[in-house]
């Protein structure tokens, strides 16, 4: 029948007009209550109706995966070793895969060698050319560079406001676990620690020197040097035990040993692939 359509479309627009009030109504109150997030409920998925929003007074909320300009990871001022230092590596991953190309970086170089060194000495971000796409963020591989949640950035001036430089991008590690903290326990689960990865990888190399030159009780030290067992052992006939690893050695790690699982599976393979071509 003619008309239907335009007969629902208006019922619609009258039940959003009577739900909006029905709302007002439900919770304009609370709006009294100052214990109450009166905004912040009136955002939920259970809202009816329409509302206003009183702009800049209020703001609505952003979900966790929202993105815009990207912002530069450092540590935490608190943290024990490295406060304040950069996640970023400038590898220069992020300039590449920018479809924009509105990334800058200048990788930074040792005072004393001249050699460069992990970290980036200067990073900057058009963020007029940034077109919010998170790619940087997708493709860097030390989780250094997020997509931020402020997007209050206008200004009249493009070029001291525009290009944000490296103090400008740079942002504590707590402030990433603050606004998107499911992705950063997702990102904390792949890479196994909490830390940067580098840092992590100091802690191990430290833990297992200190472990290495930690003196050792009385009942795990060689008795003599292994020339000298060896000797006596020969003298004696029988065969000598392997040596403890010398002082100072790395000792035989979980890493190690999963090394050693790949070398001889690696060895199998070519074992089993000669012996085909043989046949
Ligand atoms: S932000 Fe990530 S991808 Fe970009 S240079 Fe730094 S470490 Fe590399
Ligand atoms: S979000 Fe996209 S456009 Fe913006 S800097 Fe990252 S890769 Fe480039």
């Amino acid at each position: 029948m003619y008309g239907t359509g335009l007969a629902k479309g208006l019922m619609l627009t009258l039940r959003h007009f009577v739900e909006s009030y029905v709302d007002d109504v439900r919770y304009g109150f609370r709006k009294y209550h100052h214990s109450t997030d009166n905004f912040g409920i009136r955002q939920g998925t259970k809202t009816k109706g329409v509302i206003t929003v009183q702009y800049p007074d209020e703001k609505v909320a952003v979900p966790e995966r929202f993105r815009f300009v990207p912002f530069l990871i450092v540590e935490d001022e608190d943290h024990p070793t490295r406060a304040g230092k950069d996640w970023c590596t400038s590898c220069g991953i992020c300039a590449k895969v920018c479809p924009p190309q509105c990334i800058w970086i200048v990788r930074g170089n040792d005072p004393n060698t001249g050699r460069p060194v992990p970290e980036p000495e200067a990073f900057f971000i058009d963020i007029d050319i940034c077109m919010n796409c998170g790619f940087c963020a997708e493709y860097c591989p030390f989780d250094a560079i997020k997509m931020d949640h402020d997007y209050e950035l206008a200004s009249y001036d493009r070029t001291t406001h525009h290009i944000h430089d490296k103090e400008r991008l740079s942002k504590p590690n707590s402030y990433w676990r603050g606004i998107a903290p499911t992705r950063a326990y997702e990102e904390m689960l792949v890479r196994g620690t909490w830390e940067h990865k580098d840092a992590a990888k100091e802690a191990r190399r430290g833990a297992a020197s200190s472990r290495a030159s930690a003196p050792r009780p009385a009942a795990e030290r060689p008795a003599a040097p292994q020339a000298e067992v060896a000797s006596e052992a020969s003298a004696s006939g029988e065969t000598a035990a392997p040596a403890p690893a010398a002082e100072g050695a790395t000792p035989w790690t979980e890493d190690d040993a999963k090394r050693e699982e790949r070398r001889r599976k690696a060895l199998e393979r070519k074992a089993r692939r000669a012996a085909k071509r043989g046949q």
